[in-house]
Formats: structure tokens, C-alpha cells, sequence
């Protein structure tokens, strides 16, 4: 059924291509458009994002993702080694990206997008490659990151950027990354192996308009108590590069004809440092609410609705953790940390109790209206617990007293393993949704 229905996805990035994939597991006629990305930059990636591109079926990208840089956290005046990071070259993680989408016969067209226009059902994709072509969809996929022509539709926080610079570090030996607050932003610097090095300096839009190369960079950090490991015997390659990287999202993510995945629905600050997973996020689902749009109008809204929340949901979060970040830090009151200290600005939401509403969940690759359970972990609701159906559970524990609720539970273990049983008891306790 899918088969004839045409698919275009602009970039060909994480969410492109993941999106793709997705797609194509559904059977559709899928064509990414695709141009390397106007500039090298090197970025940490952690476990769970790893394991999410494993679970894609992404082979050739999860190659890369196999050096553990171990992280230093020097973040408002505290030291920490706190965990690990794997790094990439985001050029070489695309070109895997591309490798694993050609093993799902997923046509790849290189080319820039210049624009597209609906005539009839069909939306036309002007691009350019060696010359001007055009290509027609039935659908399309918005993937080109920060640079999807909606600039002006954003809801955005305080603008902030970030000046990349790639260094050769002949001797440096372990691979490993740090991270420091200071005074007018912060600093990321990494050893990624074969004498490449990285530093990116994060900071306002006002810090950054004063700066146009790498000296200026050196300039704003020569009075910092901080360790710049990574510029010692190092030699400066290539230009500086800046980048927009605060956070924002797209008013208009979804229509009847058009998604937006990643980078280019919404895009936090780096500093959450989740910002691929938070692309994984969009594009493991926009093939179910692609799939419902085209082949089940009469849910069709819901699943807009569904993925609407969903991107808003991810969006509030991770802001909610970069300003969580931004406000430990307490040394400094420069305007660079006291915007991001207030901004989002959030009310507080108080939990009142676990509840069964009526919700969209994602079931045999549609998006249908489904009752599920909220608790206070699960704001966006839960339908199944790993692959247990737990509703009817949950329901059964609300209406009856805790004794009636434990023997329905027993009841419900009998039939599955021990490990799973305990990790159910424990989620109905955790939530409480059964107290003894
Ligand atoms: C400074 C900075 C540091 C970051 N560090 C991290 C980090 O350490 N860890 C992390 O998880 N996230 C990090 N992020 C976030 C991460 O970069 C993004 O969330 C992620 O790249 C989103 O993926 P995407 O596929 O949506 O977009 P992108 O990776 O931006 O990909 C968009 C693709 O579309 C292509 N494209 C654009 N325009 C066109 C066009 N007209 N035609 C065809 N193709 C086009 C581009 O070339 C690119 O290939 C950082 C972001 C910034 C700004």
C-alpha cells in the first residue's frame, strides 16, 4: 500500500536519515535530499543516544561510536569526573548515517533544497545539485536542522552561540573532553585521538559579535582559573566557525503534508548536551503519525496532536535541565548566566494523583486514541510497561482497596518471569500506585 506513496526528506542528517529508515521500514518510496554540512564540528554523544541509534538499525554509525572519552566537569567552581562521552566528527558520523541508509535502498539525492510548492496533492522540491531539479512528494520531511528556512516562527530562549575551533594536538595521548563555567559562558574542549583536538566556547550574542577569530577567543578566556589543556602545544586549524546554538521551536511543526524532525522542530542548548537523542526522539516516532496521516485520515489529528505534544514535551524538558545547569552556577552575574538562570520561565506543576485519561499511543505502526495511565514519571502516559499491557492493571489497583489490588497483582505476575514481575511491582510502587 505504501509503496506508491512518495516521500521526501530535506537533509540528510540524524533526524533525515533515522526518519527515513523509519519510513522505509513501513514501505514507503523514500528519497532523502542531502549536502554536507557547512562546517566540521566535533560533539559527545552519550550511552543512551548510542543505544538508540543501535535500536534504529543505524550499523555503520554505531561503528564510530566506539572510543569513551571520559568527561571532566569543572561546572561552578565543583570538579567532577562524571561519567563518559563518546565523540564524533559530526561530517564523518553523517557520511555513516548515509551508508546506513543506502542499505535500506533508501534513494539518496545530493543536492541543496531551495524550496517546494504544493500543486494538486503533490508537493514539488526545487533543489540544485549539478543543476536545478525538481522532485515531487506526497509527503515531506523537514530535517535541515537549524538552517530550515522558518526563522521567524520560532518561540526562542536567550540567544546564545558558539565559537568552534578545530586544533591539532600532537601530543596529546587519551582521549577525554572537560567542561568549565565561567564568567561569560562556558567551554567544552575534547581530544578525539589521531592528534585532533577541539574547543568550543559558548556564550551571548553580544560576546559573540565581538568575536572574528580565534584570538578573540584567547583574548576572553586569558583571565580564567581554568585548565585550557587543550591549547597547549596545539596548533590552530582551519577557521573559527560560529553557530547559533540556543534554544527554539517551530510554531507549525506538522500539517497534512509536512513534518519537522530534529533540529529543525525544536533545538535546546548544547549545554543539555541531549540534543541528538532529542532528534532520536522525534524521528522514532514521525513514521507512525506519517504512516496514520496518509493512511488513516480519520485518526489523522490525533496523531498531529500526538506529535505536537510529544516534541513540546521534549522541548520543556530539556530547556528545564539547561537551566537547571545554568542556575547551579552562583560565582558569576555576568547577564550571560542571570538570562538563562530565568529563562524558560516555568510554573510549577503539582502532581495530584495517578490517573487513567484518554490519549494516543503508538500501536501496530499507527497512531490510535488509547486510554493510558499518568503518573508522575510518565506526564505524557504509559500504555505498555516494556511489553506488558498495564491499563487494565492500573485501573483495577485505582478502584479496589491495596489487599484486592495485591492479589490482582500476584494474579498478573503468575504468568511472567521473576525479573520482569519484580520490575513491574517495583514501577506500581515507585508510582504509587499500590502503597503498603
Ligand atoms: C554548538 C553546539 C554543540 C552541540 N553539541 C552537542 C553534543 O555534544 N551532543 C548532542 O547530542 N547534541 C549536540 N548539539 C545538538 C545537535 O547538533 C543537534 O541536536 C543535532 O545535530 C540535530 O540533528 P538534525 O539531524 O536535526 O540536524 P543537523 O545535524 O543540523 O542536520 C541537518 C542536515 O540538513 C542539511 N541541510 C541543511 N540545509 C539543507 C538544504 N537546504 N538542503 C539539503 N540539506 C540541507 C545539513 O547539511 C545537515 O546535514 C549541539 C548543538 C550545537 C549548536
Amino acid at each position: 500500500m505504501n509503496l506508491t506513496k512518495k516521500i521526501v526528506v530535506l537533509g540528510g542528517a540524524v533526524a533525515g536519515v533515522t526518519t527515513a529508515i523509519g519510513l522505509k521500514k513501513l514501505g514507503f518510496d523514500v528519497s532523502i535530499i542531502y549536502k554536507k554540512r557547512a562546517f566540521t564540528a566535533y560533539e559527545g554523544f552519550s550511552q543512551k543516544t548510542k543505544e538508540g541509534f543501535s535500536l534504529m538499525g543505524c550499523k555503520n554509525s554505531v561503528k564510530l561510536l566506539n572510543i569513551k572519552s571520559l568527561r571532566n566537569s569543572n561546572w561552578a567552581g565543583m570538579q567532577s569526573k562524571i561519567n563518559y562521552e563518546y565523540v564524533v566528527c559530526r561530517d564523518d558520523f553523517d557520511k555513516a548515517l548515509l551508508e546506513d541508509a543506502k542499505e535500506y535502498k533508501i534513494n539518496l539525492i545530493k543536492g541543496r533544497v531551495l524550496d517546494q510548492r504544493e500543486v494538486g496533492n503533490k508537493i514539488i522540491i526545487r533543489y540544485k545539485s549539478d543543476k536545478e531539479e525538481f522532485i515531487d512528494a506526497d509527503f515531506i520531511v523537514d530535517a535541515r536542522g537549524r538552517f530550515t528556512p522558518f526563522k521567524a516562527e520560532y518561540y526562542t530562549g536567550p540567544k546564545s552561540f558558539s565559537l568552534l575551533q578545530e586544533l591539532e594536538m600532537p601530543n596529546a595521548v587519551q582521549s577525554k573532553t572537560s567542561i568549565d563555567s565561567i564568567q561569560d559562558g562556558w567551554v567544552w574542549q575534547a581530544y578525539v585521538g589521531k592528534n585532533k583536538g577541539y574547543i568550543q566556547f559558548s556564550c551571548d550574542e553580544q560576546s559573540a559579535n565581538k568575536i572574528s577569530s580565534f584570538e578573540d577567543v584567547k583574548q576572553y578566556l586569558k583571565n580564567e582559573k581554568i585548565d585550557l589543556w587543550s591549547l597547549r602545544n596545539c596548533k590552530i586549524k582551519g577557521k573559527i566557525v560560529k553557530r547559533d546554538s540556543y534554544c527554539k521551536i517551530h510554531k507549525t511543526i506538522i500539517s497534512d503534508k509536512m513534518i519537522l524532525v530534529g533540529d529543525s522542530a525544536s533545538s535546546i542548548d548544547p549545554l543539555s548536551g541531549n540534543g541528538v537523542f532529542q532528534a532520536l526522539s522525534m524521528s522514532s516516532i514521525a513514521p507512525y503519525v506519517i504512516n496514520t496521516i496518509l493512511n488513516k485520515s480519520l485518526n489523522k489529528e490525533i496523531a498531529k496532536e500526538f506529535y505536537k505534544k510529544r516534541v513540546n514535551y521534549i522541548f520543556n524538558k530539556f530547556s528545564k535541565v539547561g537551566k537547571e545547569f545554568y542556575c547551579m552556577e552562583k560565582r558569576f552575574s555576568s547577564s550571560f548566566w542571570t538570562k538563562r538562570q530565568s529563562w524558560p520561565k516555568l510554573q510549577k506543576e503539582e502532581f495530584k494523583s495517578v490517573q487513567i485519561a484518554n490519549y494516543a499511543v503508538v500501536k501496530d505502526n499507527f497512531i490510535e486514541p488509547k486510554e493510558v495511565v499518568i503518573t508522575e514519571n510518565n506526564p505524557m502516559g504509559i500504555y505498555f510497561l516494556e511489553d506488558l499491557e498495564v491499563v487494565e492493571l492500573v485501573k483495577y489497583c485505582l478502584q479496589n482497596k491495596t489487599e484486592k489490588a495485591i492479589a490482582f497483582i500476584d494474579n498478573f505476575c503468575k504468568g511472567l518471569d521473576e525479573k520482569k514481575a519484580l520490575m513491574l511491582r517495583s514501577w506500581l510502587l515507585k508510582e504509587k500506585i499500590i502503597t503498603i
